[in-house]
C-alpha cells in the first residue's frame, strides 16, 4: 500500500471546533489505514492572531481525542524557506509587486461589477514600468502576487470527483503583503511539498484556493498532492454553522461531558452513506472509513446526535473505567461497583452520576400523588430503615401487597416515587441495597 501523509493545519487563533474536528479526523484516519504519517501543522504566520494559548489547546483537544500526530511543524519557523521559494517565483517570472490599495482595489471591483464582468484583478500592476515602481515604492510599500497561468487547472478530487477551474476567472493571488507577512497560500503549499504531503484533506471553502495552489506548486517545480474536499457543516435545520462554530468548540463539547468516542464515531460517518454507530477505538473507525463514501452536500449537525453516542459509550465502561469518578463521589469503595451497575444505564454524562449518589446518600425528597398518600404512609411503615439486603425490595413491596391488596403498577410505582422522587430510574431490588437513607415513616 502507497504511504499517505497529510496534515491538519489549523490557524492557532482560535479554539479547535466541530468543522475542524473533522478535517482533522479525515486526515488521521486515512494516514492512519495507510499506515502512514499525520502531521500537525500549524498555520501561525499570522502573528498577530495566532497565540501561544490556542496552540496549546489545540494539542490538548487532539490529546484528549486521542488524534496523536507523528511530526508537528509550525510556519513562524520556516520564513527562510518561504522567503527562498519567493525568491525561486520572482526569478522565474511568476510573482509581480503591486501597490494598489484596498480602496482602489475596490473601486476596480465595483467598476467591473457594474459593466457585467467578472471582479478578477486586471494585471494593471505588470504594465508598470521600472520608473513607476521606484516612484510608488517611495510612497508604499508593495505586495506581492503570483501569476497565474490562464489555462483551466484540473483534478480528480476524492470526494467530489473531477473538478476544473478556469484560471482566468480567478485574481492572481496575493502571497506576501505590503508588511511582508507571508500568506497562507505560499506558506501552506511550500510546507505541503517539503513535508512529502501526499494527500490534502479539508473543506470545500478551500476549493478556488486548491485551483492556485496546484500552479504555484507547479511552479516551485513540484508535484501536487491528491486533494480531497469534504462538505461543510450545517445546522440541524440545514443553517449556517460558521456563526455557531464559536460555542461549537471541543473544549465546550467536552465540558458539556460528551465522550471522545462518541465525537469521533459520528464525525467519521455523518455526511457518508454509512450507518453512524458507536465504535470504541480508532482502529475500529479506521477500517470502515472510507473518503469516496462521502458526498458532496452539505453536512448536518446536530449536538443532540452525540447523546446516544455518550450514553452509549458510557455504559459500555467497565467499572475499572470509572472508578476514579466513582470515589472522587465520595461512594465507599464496598458498594462502589455496585452502585455502578445500577447507575449506568441511567446517565447519560458522567456528571449524571452525581445526582444518583445523592439520592442514594441523602435520600430523595418523595414525589407522592394525592390519591396515593395515605397507601405510601401505609407503606412506608413497613419499611424498615436501612441498610438493605438485595432481598429487601421484593420482602418490603410482598408485605405492602398483602396489607393493602394493591398489585402491579399501582404499587410499584408509587413506591417507586416515594422513595426515588422520580417514576424512571434503575432495577428498584438492585437500588435498594445502596440506600443510605430513606423518607422518614408515617
Ligand atoms: N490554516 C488553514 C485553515 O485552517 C489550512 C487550510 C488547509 O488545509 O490548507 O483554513
Amino acid at each position: 500500500m502507497t504511504s499517505i501523509v497529510t496534515r491538519f493545519a489549523p490557524s492557532p487563533t482560535g479554539f479547535l471546533h466541530i468543522g475542524n474536528l473533522r478535517t482533522a479526523l479525515f486526515n488521521y484516519l486515512i494516514a492512519r489505514k495507510s499506515g502512514g504519517a499525520f502531521v500537525l501543522r500549524l498555520d501561525d504566520t499570522d502573528a498577530e492572531r495566532s497565540k501561544q494559548e490556542y496552540i496549546d489547546a489545540i494539542q490538548d483537544d487532539l490529546d484528549w481525542l486521542g488524534l496523536g500526530w507523528d511530526r508537528i511543524e509550525q510556519q513562524s519557523k520556516r520564513l527562510d524557506r518561504y522567503a527562498e521559494a519567493a525568491d525561486k517565483l520572482r526569478a522565474d517570472g511568476r510573482f509581480y509587486e503591486c501597490f494598489e490599495t484596498p480602496t482602489e482595489l475596490d473601486l476596480k471591483r465595483k467598476k467591473q461589477l457594474n459593466m457585467g464582468r467578472p471582479p478578477v484583478y486586471d494585471r494593471a500592476a505588470l504594465g508598470l514600468d521600472d520608473a513607476a515602481r521606484v516612484r510608488l515604492r517611495a510612497e508604499r510599500e508593495g505586495y506581492w502576487r503570483f501569476l497565474l497561468d490562464q489555462t483551466r487547472i484540473e483534478w480528480n478530487d476524492g470526494i467530489l470527483g473531477p473538478l476544473s477551474i478556469d484560471a482566468a476567472s480567478v485574481s492572481d493571488p496575493v502571497l506576501i503583503r505590503a508588511d511582508g507577512q507571508v500568506l497562507y497560500t505560499l506558506a501552506s503549499v511550500v510546507d505541503d511539498v517539503d513535508m512529502g504531503i501526499t494527500h490534502v484533506v479539508r473543506g470545500s471553502d478551500h476549493v478556488t484556493n486548491t485551483a492556485t495552489q496546484i500552479q504555484i506548486i507547479e511552479a516551485l517545480g513540484a508535484t501536487p498532492p491528491d486533494f480531497a474536499h469534504h462538505s461543510l457543516l450545517t445546522g440541524a435545520q440545514g443553517e449556517a454553522l460558521s456563526k455557531r462554530l464559536g460555542t461549537l468548540s471541543l473544549r465546550d463539547l467536552r465540558a458539556q461531558g460528551v465522550t471522545p468516542a462518541a465525537l469521533l464515531s459520528l464525525m467519521a460517518r455523518l455526511g457518508s452513506s454509512q450507518p453512524v454507530e458507536l465504535h470504541l477505538s480508532l482502529d475500529e473507525i479506521a477500517e470502515g472509513f472510507d473518503l469516496g463514501e462521502f458526498g458532496a452536500a452539505p453536512t448536518r449537525f446536530d449536538t443532540e446526535d452525540l447523546w446516544p453516542l455518550t450514553r452509549a459509550e458510557l455504559q459500555a465502561r467497565p467499572y475499572e473505567a470509572v472508578a476514579e469518578n466513582i470515589a472522587a463521589l465520595g461512594v465507599p469503595e464496598a458498594i462502589a461497583p455496585q452502585f455502578w451497575e445500577v447507575a449506568r444505564e441511567n446517565i447519560t454524562r458522567m456528571d449524571d452520576l452525581a445526582s444518583w449518589w445523592a439520592l442514594c446518600r441523602d435520600g430523595a425528597t418523595p414525589e407522592i400523588a394525592p390519591e396515593d398518600a395515605e397507601f405510601v404512609e401505609k407503606a412506608l411503615k413497613l419499611l424498615p430503615p436501612p441498610p438493605y439486603g438485595p432481598g429487601a425490595w421484593k420482602d418490603w413491596t410482598d408485605a405492602v401487597k398483602s396489607e393493602t391488596g394493591r398489585k402491579g403498577k399501582a404499587l410499584f410505582m408509587p413506591l417507586r416515587k416515594a422513595l426515588t422522587g422520580q417514576a424512571h430510574g434503575p432495577d428498584m431490588a438492585a437500588l435498594m441495597p445502596l440506600l443510605q437513607k430513606v423518607p422518614a415513616r408515617g
